[in-house]
């Protein structure tokens, strides 16, 4: 196996990020300058009122920009949706797709997420492709299965595996403050890379795997340290520029 990959840190913004809040960015931006590179790759998914102000701002820095969600289709009537094609119009270039909090109350589908992935890719964007099982399927013994099915039916075709994402955030860990122990994240990370080396052959070896739920300064540096933990993907810790900086020294 080639080593590690550059680890990836993705701060998910969710529904929320007003605009009078967006010091917190420019504090980020502040302590992560051009001019002192870091070893890690940056990215900030805020709501999509906010993403087009944020690119702006990031512009010439480190630090990417990425939106929460994408609808599959370039245009047409879908009133509240954006595509990936317009998400690449405000200068990101990431995009999250089957995060659990859509699958759940979106009601979307692994054929869904797989459409979202395929749209990213044909935008140019980067999909962070989340799969991750919930409290009852864990405790059913179900938990390497659930993951493995869903991402084998999320996965879309690519020319460029390397330039595809898988993050695994278990439901139950999500906004919970909750982790999965280092010994479960080792263990589903290597169910997933198998997944990977499977349909990708070698480039899955180096397609990185962001861990994602209740990852916060104090946790970071022990889970970052897994082997097949290649990032991570942090919801309610990213919204301080402190606590994300010190997960992006962690990594
Ligand atoms: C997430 O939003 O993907 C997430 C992992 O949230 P949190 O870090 O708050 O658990």
């Amino acid at each position: 196996m080639a080593g590690k990959p550059r680890a990836l840190i993705v701060g998910n913004w969710k529904m929320g990020g007003l605009w009078s809040q967006l010091a917190e960015l420019d504090a980020l931006i502040a302590a992560l300058p051009a001019a002192a590179p870091i070893e890690t790759d940056v990215v900030v998914c805020p709501p999509a009122t906010l993403l087009n102000e944020v690119c702006n701002r990031l512009a010439g820095t480190p630090i990417a920009a990425g939106a929460q969600d994408c609808h599959p289709e370039v245009s047409g009537a879908f009133t509240g949706d954006i595509s990936a094609e317009m998400i690449a119009d405000c200068g990101a270039r990431y995009v999250i797709v089957g995060h659990s909090e859509r699958r759940a109350s979106h009601a979307e589908t692994d054929g869904l997420v797989r459409a979202k992935a395929a749209a990213a890719f044909r935008a140019g964007l980067t999909p962070i492709v989340c799969v991750g099982e919930t409290e009852a399927e864990r405790d059913h013994g179900l938990a390497q299965s659930r993951v493995e099915a869903q991402l084998k039916a999320s996965l879309p075709e690519v020319t460029d595996p390397l330039a595809l994402i898988v993050a695994y955030e278990p439901v139950w860990a999500i906004g919970t403050g909750r982790t999965a122990s280092p010994n479960d994240i080792d263990k589903m990370h290597w169910v997933i890379r198998d997944v990977l080396k499977e349909r990708f052959g070698r480039a899955g070896e180096g397609l990185r795997i962001l861990y994602g739920g209740s990852v916060k300064p104090e946790n970071a540096a022990e889970i970052l340290k897994v082997f097949n933990v290649n990032g991570a993907l942090v919801g309610g810790a990213s919204l301080k520029a402190a606590d994300f900086l010190e997960i992006i020294r962690a990594a």
